[in-house]
């Protein structure tokens, strides 16, 4: 049937964003995006702290021939190398054919994840049950994180600067822990909270055992056996918590979700779903024509601080420093580079609508979304990306044939969140948000679409490979 006037004048005029397999995406791009997945669900399995996260890249580069940065040294077009920030964070270049001095191609994804820290001092024992207090990081719903199976990561160092690695939980052998909560006939008097205070921060105490040391007549001999069985396993003694980072995640495995498997349901998709990705393009690349840099950076939960986070200088250091080894000038390669700025989108959820403004949020297989602004209220906290850069971003993503959207963090005054996208700008960088939009964001358990993941690396890839 012939289209109407009016049909026609809406397809020349009208934009709507649809499902990336209407009319964008043939199969055989679906089942690219399938197969991307899979490396991807294995990545989940096998780091999911900041600690592990660099490590499994750093390996991963040095197969690739990265070599550690050196600021002496001098470079040319094609040479890789990485640098480790600190042991939580990595940065990944890749040297360009054209000058420094036109600037660097940046990705920058975050790599820590919503999480229950360990207390400095935290194992104590209660009517012959042992536990470990936490304290929570970033944001989180706390009922959410009782009775599910979790596992322990981190390092303790010993005052001779000896450090120990922790990973109990995660091999199928190993035992898990566990957050209790109360049984429903006797909940009558919490299910009276609000939901936010529902479980509280000072209930999160994590199961750790419940025999003791023998039957001698003393106190805290469970305590006393969970020591003995972490100095037989790591060396480690009571006072070695004080100078450790512990931390508890969700235990089980990222798999396929639905019976069409068209999402991945994980933990801590914000953010290794766009950094899994923009590492990926920048071991993919080859021979680009700008340098281009991925950064993987932590403590984005808690507001960047802290050295290891955005807000620190060592982008800008290693920015200079690469600037340098070319005799050019840091501020003037920033001031001509442009970042993408990597991290997750709240997914419109039909159970939740009336948090989202349908026309600016995004959807999960509409491909990666783009975020001209986060922030709260009149958009505060936010970077705000130029109507000069949105273009720009727009025109390479058309050409390149990339799904993708656009979409605001809910509706006006629901809320609202940050990502790094204002300290890349700080450094008179052009930025704008980009990444992947997360169906229950934070959760101990949160959902991403396929489609969406591949749509991210190709956003990556495609960006690193601009001429
Ligand atoms: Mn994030
Ligand atoms: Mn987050």
């Amino acid at each position: 049937m012939a289209k109407t006037d009016a049909e026609k004048l809406k397809e020349e005029l009208c934009y709507d964003a649809e499902h990336a397999m209407k009319s964008q995406m043939s199969d055989a791009e679906v089942d690219k995006a399938d197969k991307f997945c899979d490396g991807y669900i294995d990545f989940l399995n096998e780091a999911k702290t900041e600690r592990e996260i660099v490590i499994y890249f750093k390996n991963k580069a040095e197969a690739l021939g990265f070599e550690e940065f050196d600021k002496t040294k001098k470079y040319k077009a094609g040479d890789k190398v990485y640098k480790v920030q600190r042991e939580k964070a990595i940065i990944l270049a890749v040297i360009g054919k054209k000058p420094i001095t036109e600037g660097v191609k940046l990705a920058v994804a975050h790599i820590d994840s919503p999480r229950l820290d360990l207390k400095p001092n935290p194992l104590y024992e209660s009517e012959e049950i042992a536990l470990f207090k936490t304290h929570y990081y970033g944001g989180i719903k706390k009922y959410q994180w009782v009775t599910i199976p979790l596992s322990l990561h981190g390092v303790v160092v010993k005052p001779d600067g000896k450090k120990i690695v922790v990973n109990i939980g995660e091999d199928d052998n190993d035992p898990k822990f566990v957050i209790t909560d109360l049984l429903p006939h006797l909940g009558k008097e919490q299910e009276k909270r609000t939901l936010a205070d529902g479980i509280r921060g000072e209930e999160l105490n994590v199961l750790v055992g419940s025999r003791p040391f023998k039957d001698d007549k003393d106190s805290n001999l469970v305590k006393l056996n969970i020591l003995k069985l972490l100095n037989e396993k790591y060396g480690i003694v009571e006072k070695d918590f004080l100078s450790a980072e512990l931390e508890i995640v969700p235990a089980f495995k990222a798999c396929d979700i639905g019976l069409d498997r068209s999402m991945i349901g994980a933990y801590g998709h914000d953010d290794r779903v766009c950094a899994y990705p923009a590492a990926k393009a920048a071991f993919d690349i080859k021979d680009p024509a700008y340098t281009v840099v991925t950064v993987l950076t932590d403590k984005e939960e808690i507001g960047s601080y802290g050295n290891t986070g955005l807000t620190s200088a060592y982008l800008p250091y290693f920015l200079s420093d690469l600037a340098e080894c070319f005799g050019a000038e840091g501020r003037d390669v920033m001031s001509k580079s442009e970042c993408l700025s990597a991290d997750v989108n709240s997914a419109f959820d039909p159970t939740f609508p009336e948090v989202m403004e349908k026309r600016n949020v995004s959807y999960i297989n509409k491909g990666v979304v783009i975020t001209k602004y986060t922030g709260a209220r009149g958009k505060s906290g936010s970077s705000d990306a130029s109507a000069e850069f949105m273009g720009k971003v727009r025109g390479y993503l058309e050409a390149n044939n990339i799904v993708w959207q656009i979409g605001e963090l809910g509706a006006v005054d629901a809320g609202g969140g940050g990502t790094v996208a204002l300290d890349v700008a700080s450094h008179d960088i052009d930025v704008v948000d980009l990444g992947v939009p997360v169906l229950s964001m934070h959760a101990p358990f949160e959902v991403v679409a396929k489609i969406d993941v591949y749509s991210a690396f190709r956003a990556f890839y495609e960006f690193f490979n601009l001429k």
